[in-house]
């Protein structure tokens, strides 16, 4: 054992209480009380949680207020679907309502038959129906060469793969009259699973609700209620571009497969297929499909809860850490996602602990619970633009957690400097079954982050360096969804008990992880973060980018030598112990700002961050290099040059600041 030297014995000591804080019988008590009732943004409830929130951060003598925000949102009023015989007459009505369960107390809530996407448009549409897939570009191409017309007719997709927001744009942009989206049993049921409450996939009456904003072009308050800047001036699209103009609803499997067996037109090809007992066929249907839809829009108060630890550095050299999980939930919303609020309550406890015991961070922490995340990330992007110039300015670290447990398998998504402090957090945590060190248990696979949660203004809007952690459940092979009763009211206290951290340990170990990657961030002298991995990183992206896409006429090379121009001085700058501190943190905390293109990406300007994005019809899933990914997509290799120069020089600049950094250091140096 080597010796400590003092500051250490300090730290570890530090340490200790991170880790020994977090508890998971009042994990328990938290996750029961925000399940306890249905909180969607802006309604007295999320109030109430909100109020709640703050309230339990105060009593762990921390400094948190209520940061109330304007927002557009969305409740539903009404809506029907009937499918009519060839003469009209109703031959299958719908019930577009969930089971009531009699496991989970709270299964027999209102809400169960108020299911809904949340933007798309009220109105009547009386049509026959044509079966997408799962509505992505290459759904409608499939449909196209089979020479079946979408125009005026109603949409079925399946969940999956996309973003669903996605699937009613790309239905729209073909001329849909209007959109049904389904959960398949081959997605996130009974084909991956046992189904509630006998296990922990959908079951038959589920509903997934969710946003239908078109998450890929922008984040946000689709018309920036709360802003002086116009949607146009922030996102390059109108207000009315960013969420649909016809109806849409989700239904179950149960309410979908009638409509699936009216399907006539030819069997569908087997990536169209799911598993339910019937013929997939691509349509049209025999009979007609009608749906009503009824849905309030309103601009409403939503609660953003901001908790501020100042740290001891001076306000010009600062960096603050920020730590977020949204609070409001289309239901009970025990996993998504206040199985993370639960594990922040504990992280905001742990660093009252440390306070209490005489420390404080050398960087400021705030630790944000946001709303309106489920409409389309209001709160978190609402705060954050508004703090572009103000607190986040000199930000060196966004950590977020959504979904915070849902399984007991660790997931992390990051930039790739965040990947060696997480390493280190990740060694200092055990499993808590297993009791072996968290990063001999996880996969090691940092996942790429793209969007449909909190940290994209962060990351993709302002470039600061950004983390998401979660558990999830322990499958391979069923990318899409982390669980199975996602956005439906069995995402419940119960279903947690039952089928997700029984004893909540999961919980404590994430807050943990969270407790120990956030004192790295406040309380080191050098910011943990690492360019040779952001350096290495840029060299495989340019490799995927290059390699994804056949076009030898496009030359990558000037791309190839900025990205080994930038790990050269990565890593010459981490091997060099130059004493000049504030300058290194001020390079290691705004190192991911070099990747901003002001001009921001092609169609969609308000991503500005050049090495990914949400893909343009994924939503969810990255694209590394997205502008040229886009460009090389659509075979328009003049832009995808000029993009590979504009982004060549971006890094080369990013570079050149790394080395001229350590070249001033060695000067003051030798002046010294
Ligand atoms: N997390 C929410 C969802 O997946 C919102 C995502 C987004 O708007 O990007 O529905
Ligand atoms: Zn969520
Ligand atoms: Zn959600």
């Amino acid at each position: 054992q080597p010796l400590l030297r003092g500051p250490d014995v300090t730290r570890q000591g530090w340490e200790q209480i991170l880790l020994d804080t977090p508890c998971n019988r009042t994990a328990r008590k938290n996750l029961r009380r925000y399940a306890s009732t249905a909180h969607m943004a802006g309604t007295a409830e999320d109030l109430e949680m909100a109020e709640f929130t703050r309230d339990k951060i105060r009593s762990y003598g921390l400094d948190a207020v209520i940061k109330p925000m304007d927002a557009l949102l969305q409740f539903p009023v009404s809506r029907s679907l009937d499918l009519l015989d060839a003469a009209g007459r109703v031959k299958f009505k719908a019930p577009l309502i969930e089971d009531e369960i009699s496991e989970d107390p709270t299964s027999g809530t209102q809400w169960r038959n108020m299911s809904f996407l949340a933007y798309a448009a009220s109105g009547l549409a009386t049509s026959q129906v044509v079966y997408a897939n799962y509505g992505r570009p290459e759904d409608f191409d499939v449909l196209e060469q089979q020479g079946i017309n979408v125009t005026g007719r109603i949409v079925l997709a399946r969940y999956g793969e996309c973003f669903r927001g996605l699937k009613v744009m790309n239905s729209q942009d073909r001329g849909a009259a209007a959109v049904l989206i389904y959960s398949d049993p081959a997605d996130d049921g009974y084909t991956v699973g046992k189904t509630y409450p006998d296990g922990p996939w959908r079951p038959a009456t589920s509903v997934q609700r969710g946003s239908v904003q078109f998450n890929s072009l922008c984040a946000g308050d689709p018309r920036r209620a709360a802003s002086k800047l116009s949607p146009e001036e922030i996102c390059g699209h109108a207000e009315d571009d960013l969420i649909p103009s016809i109806p849409a609803i989700p239904l179950s499997y149960h309410d979908a497969l009638p409509i699936l067996k009216d399907l006539g037109g030819p069997t569908a090809p087997a990536s169209f297929r799911g598993t339910l007992p019937v013929t997939y066929r691509l349509g049209p249907s025999e009979g007609k499909v009608r749906l009503f839809v009824n849905s309030t829009k309103v601009v409403s108060p939503i609660w953003n809860v901001i908790t501020t630890i100042p740290g001891s550095l001076s306000a010009a050299d600062d960096q603050p850490v920020v730590v977020g999980n949204h609070r409001d939930a289309w239901v009970f919303g025990a996993a998504d996602p206040n199985a993370g609020s639960s594990v922040m309550l504990e992280v905001a406890k742990s660093l009252g602990a440390l306070l209490k015991a005489g420390w404080r961070p050398q960087r400021t922490i705030i630790l944000a619970s946001w709303s309106g995340e489920e409409y389309g990330l209001l709160g978190s992007t609402g705060w954050a633009e508004s703090e572009a110039d103000g607190v986040l300015k000199r930000a060196s670290v966004y950590i977020n957690t959504d979904v915070g447990v849902s399984g007991t398998m660790f997931k992390a998504a990051a930039s790739p400097s965040v990947g060696r402090s997480l390493v280190r957090a990740l060694a200092k945590v055990n499993d808590p079954v297993t009791g072996e060190p968290m990063d001999k248990v996880w996969t090691g696979k940092l996942g790429t982050l793209g969007s449909g949660s909190d940290y994209t203004v962060f990351l993709d809007h302002l470039g600061i360096a950004s983390c998401d952690l979660s558990f999830a459940q322990n499958i391979t092979g069923f990318g899409a969804y982390p669980y199975g009763v996602y956005h439906s009211i069995y995402d419940s206290y119960t279903w947690i008990e039952k089928e997700a951290d029984p004893l909540f340990l999961y919980h404590v170990t994430l807050a943990k992880i969270i407790n120990l990657l956030v004192f790295d961030f406040a309380d080191s002298d050098q910011i943990p973060i690492n360019l040779a991995d952001t350096g290495k990183a840029l060299q495989s992206y340019v490799a995927a980018v290059r390699d994804s896409h056949h076009h030898a006429a496009v030359d990558f090379s000037p791309l190839m030598v900025a990205a080994n121009a930038y790990l050269n001085a990565a890593v010459a700058f981490h091997g060099s112990d130059a004493s000049a501190r504030s300058s290194r943190n001020d390079i290691l905390g705004t190192a991911e700002r070099s990747f901003l293109d002001k001009q921001g990406l092609p169609r969609r300007k308000w991503f500005k961050h050049i090495l990914q994005a949400p893909g343009f019809y994924l939503g969810y899933a990255a694209k590394v290099f997205p502008g040229i990914d886009d460009a090389l997509e659509n075979n328009d290799l003049e832009s995808a040059r000029d993009l590979i120069r504009k982004a060549a020089a971006l890094i080369q600049d990013a570079a050149a600041k790394i080395s001229g950094a350590l070249a001033s250091q060695s000067m003051l140096e030798t002046l010294q």
